[in-house]
């Protein structure tokens, strides 16, 4: 099921991506890249490719960078040509775990992330996010429904929060070492994860000289220079009400930019009528009550993706004094009303 949402949204998002009523002969290259990594689809677009060299180059080098970060980040396998986040947290309250300078730099920036959301986008989070995980795969199993007695208490809740303060996680960058000093904690990377792997690609890319591409890792979209002729791109907000008939809910132009969107309707059980989605609010500990989605429109991708995150578990009011403060931000919120709002740096497309 998560698959088949995960595709939904990102055909919602790609339909409209190139929708500007070009010819077919403006039309440009694509390429699918792997559906296993970061257990979604992956699709590079390239204009100016007349013989088609470059997106076969391009895919090559997305593929390497995906299938390395996939294995970095992974928190359910190790693999035994590296140390990843799994055995990190496999070795918490034990050992420090030995790990190379990329694995190292991320977490750095996770716990900068961090401070920046003021705690909202926290990837010590794992002990409670895995409460809520196992909930999901046992609704799974039973069509997405949950019994309510399942639920988890408050006391369980509030117990698994006590292993998720950030200091938890120790780097000594001298040493290259990255230890959890509290068995029962753990790392949960899924909200930066993406968004961090493809800025990676993006530098990679565009160190090949890279022009008018547009990456989407999942729906993490992430443009390089324009499209032909200096036009702006146009992406498509995915509908987050899958009862409508319109999937996309607004399209935007952007520049080179990335845009990434949190959404209650990626990954759900319900429970006694009930919508329980995978964005925790580290606050209530249950999943955050705001908005339905929350897109955010910024250079760097690893920026978006976790300040997408932050946002949907905040008030309108905390997300947009936060994103100001931040500069060259802009932001969409969606209510579960289907209310839009928006910053006023975005350009609305027809
Ligand atoms: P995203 O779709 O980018 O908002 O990321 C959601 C994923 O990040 C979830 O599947 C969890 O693995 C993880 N996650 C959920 N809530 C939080 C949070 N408040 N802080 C950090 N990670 C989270
Ligand atoms: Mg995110």
């Amino acid at each position: 099921m998560k698959k088949i949402i995960s595709f939904l949204i990102l055909l919602s998002l790609l339909s409209s991506l190139f929708a500007c009523g070009e010819n077919q002969k403006d039309k440009p290259r694509s390429k699918t890249i792997s559906s296993s990594y970061f257990n979604t689809l992956s699709v590079i677009y390239t204009y100016a490719d007349e013989d088609g060299t470059d997106i076969e180059k391009y895919s090559a080098i997305a593929d390497e960078v995906l299938s390395y970060y996939h294995k970095l980040f992974d928190i359910y396998f190790e693999y035994s040509d590296v140390n990843n986040i799994k055995t990190i947290n496999k070795n918490a309250g034990k050992n420090p775990v030995k790990v190379n300078k990329d694995l190292i730099d991320f977490l750095l920036y996770c716990k900068e992330l961090y401070t920046l959301t003021n705690g909202k986008t926290n990837v010590m989070l794992g002990s409670v996010l895995k409460i809520w995980h196992d909930l999901r795969e046992d609704a799974d199993d039973d069509f997405g429904y949950l019994d309510p007695a399942e639920l988890p208490t408050e006391d369980i809740l509030s117990e698994a929060a006590t292993h998720t303060t950030i200091d938890l996680l120790v780097i000594n960058e001298e040493d290259s070492t990255v230890y959890i000093s509290d068995p029962k904690a753990s790392l949960d990377v899924g909200a930066i994860a993406k968004g961090y792997t493809v800025d990676i690609l993006y530098d990679r890319l565009k160190a090949e000289g890279a022009d008018a591409v547009a990456l989407n890792i999942g729906g993490n979209l992430r443009t390089i220079g324009l499209k032909p002729d200096s036009k702006l791109w146009v992406t498509g907000i995915t509908n987050p009400d899958k009862e409508s008939d319109e999937t996309v809910k607004c399209k935007i132009k952007i520049g080179e930019a990335s845009v990434v969107t949190s959404g209650d309707y990626e990954r759900y059980f319900v429970s006694d009528g009930k919508k329980y989605h995978h964005i925790i609010d580290p606050t209530t500990l249950i999943p955050a009550n705001y908005f339905a989605s929350v897109s955010i429109i910024t250079e760097s991708s690893a920026l978006a993706d976790a300040l997408s995150t932050a946002l949907f578990c905040m008030p309108y009011e905390d997300g947009i004094s936060l994103i100001k403060s931040i500069g060259g931000v802009d932001a969409i919120w969606i209510y579960k009303d289907g209310t839009v709002r928006y910053t006023e740096g975005i350009k609305l497309a027809k």
